[in-house]
C-alpha cells in the first residue's frame, strides 16, 4: 500500500456491531434454545422482524454451534477473536482461520451469514430493498460520500495509478474484502477489512479474490506480512526511484523493452 485509509464511524457499523452482541451471547449460552431475547439487540430486533431469512440463518447458526462438542466450540470462538483482530492478522501475530479449518458441522451455517454469498452482506449492500436495514446502518453508497471526505488523496492506495471517484460522483468505487469472504469467516461486515479500491485493482487477476496472506507460490504454511489498511503506525516506507538513463529516447527505449 502507498498510503493508509482513515477509518471513519458511519452506522454500516452497526450490523457488525449486531453480530458482534449475538456471537457474544451464543459463546456464553447455556440454554439450548434459539431465543431472540438474549442473543439479539433491539435495533438489530427490528432488522430480523422484517428479514424471515436472517432470522432462519441465524436460528441454523445457533443450532449447528449448540451440536459441537467443547473443543469445537472452543475452535469457533478462537476464530471469531482471531479473525476480527485484522491489524494483527496483518503484523502475522494472529493467525486467520479459514472456514474449511473449522468444525465441519458449522461451516455451511457461518457461510449462509458470511460467505461468498452470505446474506448479511448482500443485505448491507443492497442498492434496492432491505429497507429495514438501510433504516438503521445506511447505504454503501452513503458511507463511500462520507469515506471519500475523510480521505480526500485522490489515487487508489494499492496500485498508486488510477483515480478514485470522490463524494461529488453520481456512482462509487466497488468494495473490496482485504482478506476475502469466500476464504474467512466473520469478515464480510467487519469494514476494517472493506476498503474502497479503483476499477483496475477490483478486476479479476489483480486483487480480486486472492488469499493474500497465503498465495500460491509461496510456502502456504507460512502467513506473508501484510499492510493494515487502516494503520495508524504509518511505518517509515519510501520509494526511491533511479533512472540510469543511456538515451534520452525513452518512448522508443521503452517499445524496444517491450517488443524485443
Ligand atoms: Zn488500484
Amino acid at each position: 500500500m502507498l498510503y493508509f485509509y482513515k477509518q471513519i464511524t458511519h452506522p454500516i457499523n452497526n450490523m457488525h456491531a449486531y453480530m458482534h452482541h449475538f456471537f457474544k451471547q451464543l459463546f456464553a449460552e447455556a440454554s439450548l434454545v434459539y431465543n431472540h431475547g438474549s442473543l439479539i439487540l433491539p435495533y438489530f430486533q427490528t432488522i430480523i422482524d422484517h428479514h424471515d431469512v436472517l432470522d432462519q440463518r441465524l436460528q441454523v447458526l445457533f443450532e449447528a454451534y449448540m451440536g459441537l462438542a467443547v473443543a469445537e466450540k472452543v475452535q469457533v470462538q478462537q476464530a471469531y477473536g482471531n479473525n476480527n483482530s485484522i491489524a494483527q492478522v496483518c503484523n502475522n501475530a494472529i493467525r486467520p482461520v479459514k472456514f474449511d479449518e473449522l468444525p465441519v458441522g458449522i461451516r455451511d451455517p457461518l457461510k449462509g451469514l458470511y460467505g461468498s454469498r452470505g446474506v448479511l452482506y448482500q443485505m448491507l449492500t443492497a442498492k434496492d430493498n432491505y429497507d429495514a436495514v438501510k433504516k438503521r446502518c445506511g447505504s454503501l453508497k452513503g458511507h463511500f460520500e462520507s469515506f471519500r471526505v475523510h480521505n480526500p488523496l485522490s489515487v487508489c492506495p494499492f496500485c498508486g495509478m488510477e483515480n478514485l471517484l470522490t463524494d461529488y460522483d453520481d456512482t462509487k468505487n466497488e468494495y473490496d474484502h482485504y482478506l476475502s469472504k469466500g476464504d474467512y469467516p466473520f469478515y464480510s461486515i467487519n469494514f476494517n477489512n472493506l476498503t474502497p479500491v479503483c476499477d483496475y485493482c477490483n478486476k479479476a487477476g489483480n486483487k480480486g479474490q486472492k488469499d493474500i496472506p497465503f498465495q500460491p507460490g509461496t510456502n502456504l504454511q507460512v502467513q506473508d506480512e501484510l499492510y493494515d489498511p487502516y494503520s495508524v503506525a504509518y511505518p517509515t516506507h519510501a520509494i526511491e526511484l533511479t533512472i540510469n538513463a543511456s538515451t534520452t529516447d525513452l518512448k522508443k527505449t521503452l517499445i524496444a523493452g517491450r517488443y524485443p
